[in-house]
């Protein structure tokens, strides 16, 4: 049997840095599972549940080990049921680490056995994430090099809605 690993995250939107990690991970482990996480209770992103993860199956649509799921449970839940051994995450500034390194120890003593691998950001991506991009999209900014460019035109879609049907 091969090794599974699940790689956990918000994806609001997904972003080349995001791709990226994707695409290293497949390249480590037999199956990538990449799972979009929300919490009913938080308030919801700029793109729904289901755009997310559509977002994330056409982009990693050439990888063949790599599934999309969505989930509203705990990390460490799903790894359990799902007889996952490693976690990603990426690392970009030390500013991750604390609290990358707190939700690793967690993780760890809500699933016995669950590893968190983490892989370092490339120093192009190291800036990079779904917030600028939010950010960019809502003022209606190029997201050339943010994000992929399969999923750009949803992207500029969904934030023009919010701004009142500008996209
Ligand atoms: P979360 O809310 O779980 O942090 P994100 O979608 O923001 O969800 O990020 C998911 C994972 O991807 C996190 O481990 C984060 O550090 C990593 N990540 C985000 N942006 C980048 C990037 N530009 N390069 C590498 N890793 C990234």
């Amino acid at each position: 049997m091969g090794v599974k690993a699940l790689y956990p995250g918000s994806f609001d939107p997904p972003t080349l840095g995001h791709l990226d990690i994707i695409k290293r991970s497949a390249n480590l482990f037999d199956e990538v599972t990449v799972c979009v996480f929300h919490n009913n209770k938080k308030p919801a992103g700029m793109f729904s549940v289901g755009d997310r993860a559509g977002m994330l199956s056409v982009i990693s649509q050439s990888m063949p080990n790599v599934k999309v799921d969505v989930s509203d449970g705990m990390v460490a839940d799903y790894a359990r049921e799902h007889g996952i051994k490693a976690l990603i995450r990426g690392l970009r500034a030390v500013s991750d680490y604390e609290s990358e390194a707190q939700m690793a120890m967690l993780n760890a003593q809500l699933c016995e056995g669950l590893e968190t691998v983490f892989l370092h950001a490339r120093p192009k991506h190291a800036f990079m994430s779904s917030s600028i991009v939010r950010e960019l999209a809502k003022y209606g900014k190029s997201l050339d090099g943010w994000v992929p460019r399969e999923i750009e035109p949803l992207v500029r879609q969904r934030a023009g809605m919010l701004n009142g049907n500008r996209g």
